[in-house]
């Protein structure tokens, strides 16, 4: 196979970077919370440069489709031959009165993380994050790990409503909860008031969130921050109005990764791509379909003949004590795109019950009621549920039907599964199949 060393060796290859470092994103509630310092999130510039890539700082202001030579900010021009955009996205900040204050933010780059740092050693006493995905949570589990009084508001009446349906959910509210945040659901943010800065955060319904401290006594302490984490946009802005595809969530591209422009490929959370399972376009902004998308085009270049296959959007969050995951679509986004879904839920424990290392594991099975085809899955438990969201990725894949789910081949042993006489998986498609 080819690797990314082989790639750098057959061709003279440069990364564009505008940031002093690439950060790891998904660590970064974990700096906030003080478990990591900062510079642990900062990805080692070596996996660029040992990869024979010559890494570039700058900023693309033109992509040179006609020319073939991309225009930087400091004016230099670099001839390509093959250009592959990554240019990834952008948090969304819906138009809304008030989002332009300087207490108002989102959570993405270094930059929204040393201030949010900044914020905390000042004294911030109150932050309202708005989206209870998985960044949402994390960030305001953080935030008032640090002492802040955070405030969570969701439009939806669930958290993580891209991967859990609601009968999943009442455990992880509760959890929320433990962890000190007031969580708002089915509530919107409908204005953010004050002047000069933010002071207050009004609700549907008419609550409203003040952000300022009511004691005199703390009267000099830094005003509270609105914090958006409600989903990301391509950052497609250096092509608009150019010749490359675009569609409504980034780059169009097909399976191999190439866009509307021959030898102009697009990867990661730039480009607009589909289900898997459904074959329509999907959001799939997540490092975990970037790095496959990534490859794609690489091998290709090498002469492999690869194409990538479209999103499961396997993903995974910790919530205080507990973990949820889930892969595929939920019954919820199923019904609402006029698929008939048929679901079971199961609990077993992690580890034999009679061990003490024993935690409750719930496992929801989603499928369709026309095919009985399993579409999607979801976990909640007192353990890392990452491989078991692999595992349901890996049957999406196969297209595994809940009777195949009931044949599951599984292993057993006291310390790391339930007794050998039943399997969670196993026990999620008997509940489901008895539905039918
Ligand atoms: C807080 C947070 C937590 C996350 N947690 C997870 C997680 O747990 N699991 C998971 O799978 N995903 C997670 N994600 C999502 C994941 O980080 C992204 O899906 C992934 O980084 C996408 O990779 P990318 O290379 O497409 O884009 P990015 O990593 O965003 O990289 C794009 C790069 O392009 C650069 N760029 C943009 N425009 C230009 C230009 N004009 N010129 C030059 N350079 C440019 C940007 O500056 C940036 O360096 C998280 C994201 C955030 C923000």
């Amino acid at each position: 196979m080819c690797s990314s060393d082989l790639l750098g060796k057959k061709f003279s290859m440069a990364v564009i970077r505008p940031e002093d470092h690439s950060l790891i994103y998904c660590a970064m509630p974990y700096v906030i919370e003080g478990i990591l310092p900062l510079e642990k999130t900062f990805k080692k510039d070596s996996l660029v440069t040992e990869s024979g890539a010559e890494l570039i700082r700058g900023k693309a202001v033109e992509a040179g489709f006609e020319n073939k030579s991309v225009l930087l900010e400091d004016e230099t021009r670099i001839g390509w031959d093959r250009l592959v955009v990554a240019t990834g996205a952008e948090p969304l900040v819906p138009p809304l009165k008030g989002v332009d204050f300087p207490n108002v933010g989102v959570f993405k780059s270094e930059g929204d993380l040393r201030s949010r740092i900044d914020h905390i050693s000042s004294g911030m006493k109150r932050a309202v994050v708005v989206g209870a995905g998985a960044i949402g949570i994390e960030l305001a589990s953080a935030l008032a790990g640090k002492g802040v009084e955070t405030h969570l508001v969701e439009r939806e009446n669930r958290v993580l409503g891209a991967t859990m349906d609601e009968d999943m959910t009442s455990k992880l509210h509760h959890e929320v909860a433990k962890e000190g945040v007031f969580l708002y659901l089915g509530k919107a943010v409908e204005e953010i008031r004050g002047s000069g800065g933010a002071e207050e955060v009004l609700l549907s319904g008419g609550e409203t969130l003040s952000l300022s401290e009511p004691d005199a006594c703390f009267a000099d302490v830094a005003p509270g921050a609105v914090i958006f984490a409600v989903g990301m946009r391509a950052s497609v802005d250096l092509f608009k109005n150019g010749p490359l595809a675009l569609g409504r969530d980034g780059i169009i591209v097909n399976g191999k990764m190439e866009t509307s422009l021959p030898g102009v490929y697009a990867v990661g959370d730039c480009v607009q791509f589909s289900s898997a399972l459904t074959g329509n376009p999907i959001p799939g902004k997540l490092a975990t379909n970037a790095v496959p998308m990534a490859k794609v085009p690489a091998a290709n270049l090498c002469g492999e003949n690869r194409s990538y296959g479209g999103f499961y959007n396997g993903a995974a969050t910790k919530i205080g004590d507990l973990y949820a995951g889930g892969s595929g679509i939920t019954a919820a986004f199923a019904e609402k795109n006029g698929i008939p879904t048929i679901s079971g839920v199961a609990s077993l424990t992690t580890a034999f019950p009679i061990m003490s290392n024993a935690k409750e594991i719930t496992l929801k099975l989603v499928a369709s009621k026309e095919t009985g085809r399993i579409i999607g899955g979801q976990i909640v438990g007192g353990e890392p549920v990452t491989d078991k969201v692999d595992v349901l990725s890996t049957m999406l894949r196969s297209q595994w039907t809940a009777e195949d789910v009931l044949d599951f081949s599984y292993s057993s042993q006291p310390w790391q599964s339930f007794f050998p006489a039943d399997n969670l998986f196993v026990a999620a498609a008997e509940k489901l199949s008895a539905s039918i």
